[in-house]
């Protein structure tokens, strides 16, 4: 066989290969020092009782005949759809009906699937910093992709797009920025797409961390969005389900696309996204465990909320912590209080950082035995800056500040 070309035009998966490598050097060179990591999105803090617990009842339910479960429903159980729809959506006063949830095992598939819908030649709007799954699930099926420059000059929100594109790709709030779009700045980009017959993309990954009042928590906050949007959601950051596997997918019955004519599925005229999605998702995919279900559905109940919350709460302190005490030290630091991603901008003054975004790792490591994430590996716009993570745990956090602190 021939491989996909287009597989030759990634740019490597070099940052966290490059990350490990360096940290692995050091400490073969240092063996007592005690390394801190800051860098990976991997939370720390365990599962939360009201899961743990639902896992184990799911558990003891496939050990029955009675009530052993197989194959799942496509879209994912009524339970747990009807939860979402209840609690993330008529909470929050919007309408979504329980047709256009689909529960995933995660928001990187669907995020890295989902453009598996549009045609080859489509183009695609990413912001630069970016989550690169969106940039290379586009590359490998040989997509043209238009950065949007997210820098502190604009406050790290992207302007639109100078020429037509079709697909704009969202992160609110931002990985790996830690910043926001306030529900006016997200309003021009609805407005936009609705416009221009382009459609959004957002991933809501982080939606749980927000504490700002006017931050949306789901793009369908903006009226028009649910014509031109469609919505990804992670369980992974909000309840630690990164090895659980869980999130759900919105496709609003709303949104349509253009067709093609074809005698053999006509799909001629509009074509609503929604059956598209079901389409490809009943042929690819065969559901979330039952038990990640389960575990999910625990933490719409009131036990589950609180519980969830205090961890989110635990690692807000985090970011808080790690805010005040690098603005206190001198560094220009975005991010953090609606996220747990800390933007960090390199200073000059470290010997061997002049700047840049990996010789600020490289003094990070050296010095203080932390490790962060240059942000150089999220897109050109990302040089110049770190991104620190708020997952670690307090202990950790309090001691990379002060040696950090101590070091400069
Ligand atoms: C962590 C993360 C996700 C979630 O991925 P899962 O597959 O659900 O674990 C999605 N988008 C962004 C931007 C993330 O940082």
């Amino acid at each position: 066989m021939k491989i996909n070309k287009h597989y030759t035009e990634l740019s490597g998966n070099y940052l966290f290969a490059e990350i490990a490598r360096k940290v692995q050097a050091f400490k073969a060179e240092n063996p007592q020092a005690d390394v801190i990591s800051l860098g990976i999105g991997d939370v720390t803090q365990p599962l939360c009782p009201v899961v743990v617990e639902a896992l184990h009842k799911a558990a003891d339910e496939m050990a029955v005949a009675a009530t052993f479960r197989g194959y799942g429903p496509e879209r994912g159980y009524d339970f747990l759809r009807n939860a979402i729809v209840e609690n993330d959506y008529r909470s929050r006063g919007i309408d979504i009906d329980a047709d256009e949830v689909f529960v995933s095992d995660g928001a990187k598939s669907d995020t890295g699937n989902f453009q598996e819908l549009l045609a080859e030649d489509c183009v695609v709007a990413v912001t630069d910093p970016v989550y690169p799954v969106y940039v290379d699930s586009n590359v490998m099926a040989g997509r043209r992709i238009v950065k949007l420059p997210c820098t502190a000059e604009n406050g790290f929100v992207p302007e639109l797009p100078a020429e037509h594109v079709d697909v704009i790709y969202l992160c609110y709030p931002n990985n790996p920025t830690g910043t926001t779009l306030t529900k006016e700045q997200l309003r021009k980009w609805v407005d936009y797409a609705l416009q221009s017959g382009a459609i959004i993309f957002y991933d809501a990954a982080y939606e749980a961390f927000i504490q700002s009042e006017d931050v949306p928590h789901s793009i369908y906050e903006i009226p028009g969005a649910k014509e031109c949007a469609v919505e990804f959601h992670s369980y992974s950051k909000t309840a630690g389900f990164t090895g659980i596997r869980c999130g759900y997918t919105i496709v609003p019955k709303g949104v349509k696309s253009e067709g093609v004519k074809s005698e053999k599925y006509d799909l001629a005229g509009t074509v609503s996204l929604n059956a598209l999605w079901s389409r490809r998702q009943s042929t690819k995919f065969n559901g979330t465990s039952y038990l990640s279900q389960r575990a999910a559905e625990a933490i719409y109940t009131p036990e589950g909320k609180q519980q969830i919350r205090a961890t989110i709460d635990y690692y807000m302190q985090n970011a808080r912590l790690m805010r005040e005490a690098l603005t206190d030290i001198g560094f220009t630091v975005y991010g953090g209080t609606d996220a747990p991603y800390l933007w960090v901008k390199v200073p000059g003054l470290t010997p061997v950082g002049e700047g840049s975004s990996w010789g600020f790792f490289d003094w990070m490591l050296q010095n203080a035995h932390v490790v962060c994430t240059p942000g150089a590996g999220f897109g050109p716009s990302g040089e110049g800056y770190v991104r620190l993570t708020a997952f670690g745990t307090h202990e950790n956090t309090e001691k990379a500040i002060r040696r950090i602190t101590n070091r400069l």
